[in-house]
């Protein structure tokens, strides 16, 4: 048996080059004569280790002095609720578009801690566009502006950043963060989970403009006020060091690769090629989002019936495809098509899909 493409939505595929590296250094890192697993994080090699990640990542997205880059644990849901404590007053209010799963999740974890505001929603319509900008209703006086760039399951995402006046954006960018170029300076917060398109689950990256911390006036837990982890360099309390690592490999293949511009021309094409493999099925397979907010990272779609969702599943898995089953909440297929799937994984799976629509149509 060898290594598949794997197109899980996450925890998800990382470059086989960064796996093997961490394979031939995980008993003895960087001179230790022991695991990065198994030192310190307050000794200086995983200090220089983790400053050095932080600097390859401020390199690769832009970010400047003005923001902090955080490196946490607890996944984007713990940020869903920290951030807004950390962003606001009780009193004020947080607006909240929801363009999928995750932006309702967000919007969950914000309501005990502050005022809401949803100011659109294409719930109702399945989530399979972005309500018009001129739909939008916003606060006068909000505190932050919540969306999710793109959304993981439902396979929506924005191709532009949308423009909310002065009101700092807060974005979840979980399964998109460095696959495109992104102007930071636009943003409030930008925040991610690692497992999708940065390293393995554990870590999450929160890069905050350092202006909007420690201005809420509540009396936090010291280790929920982030303006603390900002002034320690993420090291408050001991951090996801394992994940801290890897994902520092992760970013230095991106930058081999060319970086964010490199991903962008290649995540472009291959979610070119899968769409109009499914666009040109002549019906035989179909993904519903609007041809404007389509994802590049997260393809949603469906076969004719769903008594066919299965021998799809076993029929691709022996030809070396793995991960494929949509989401619970849509049912289906879902291939995620993150920086680590090379062109040709996305070839094989647009190959094997035509080749079943024969066998099966
Ligand atoms: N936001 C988005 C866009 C996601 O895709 C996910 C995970 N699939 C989450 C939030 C939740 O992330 P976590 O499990 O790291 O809390």
């Amino acid at each position: 048996m060898s290594r598949a493409y794997n197109f899980s939505a996450g925890p998800a595929a990382l470059p086989e080059a960064v796996l093997r590296q961490v394979q031939a250094e995980l008993l003895e890192w960087q001179g230790e004569r022991a695991s990065v697993m198994e030192v310190s994080h307050r000794g200086q090699a995983f200090i220089d280790c983790a400053a050095e990640t932080e600097r390859d990542l401020r390199e690769l997205m832009g970010i400047s002095d003005d923001y902090s880059v955080l490196f946490l644990q607890g996944g984007a849901t713990t940020l869903a609720a920290l951030l807004p404590m950390n962003l606001a007053g009780p009193e004020q209010t947080g607006d909240y578009l929801l363009t999928g799963h995750w932006g309702e999740k967000a919007l969950e974890n914000a309501k005990p801690l502050l005022k809401t505001r949803v100011v659109a929603s294409d719930k109702d319509g399945g989530y399979k566009r972005i309500p018009a900008r001129s739909t939008w209703q916003l606060s006068e006086d909000a505190a932050f502006f919540h969306y999710t760039p793109n959304e993981t399951i439902h396979g929506v995402e924005f191709h532009d950043i949308p423009d909310v006046g002065a009101t700092p954006l807060v974005a979840d960018f979980s399964s998109s963060i460095l696959s495109r170029r992104v102007d930071v300076s636009r943003f409030g917060v930008i925040y991610a989970g690692a497992q999708k398109n940065l390293g393995p689950s554990g870590l999450t990256i929160a890069i905050v403009r350092k202006d909007l911390l420690g201005k809420h006036g509540r009396n936090l837990p010291p280790i929920f006020e982030l303006q603390n982890q900002s002034k320690n360099d993420s090291m408050f309390n001991t951090p996801a060091t394992f994940s801290w690592y890897v994902v520092g490999l992760v970013l230095k293949w991106l930058k081999a690769q060319g970086g964010a511009a490199a991903m962008e021309t290649q995540n472009r094409r291959k979610s070119e090629l899968l769409y109009s493999a499914i666009d040109g099925s002549g019906g035989y397979y179909r993904n519903d989002v609007e041809p404007s907010a389509r994802s590049w990272m997260n393809v949603p779609f469906f076969l004719p019936n769903a008594e066919l969702d299965k021998p799809f599943l076993k029929e691709a898995e022996a030809a070396g495809l793995l991960g494929l089953k949509g989401h619970r909440a849509l049912g289906g297929m879902r291939a995620s098509i993150y920086n680590a799937m090379p062109v040709s994984g996305v070839e094989s799976l647009v190959g094997f899909m035509g080749d079943f629509a024969k066998r099966h149509g």
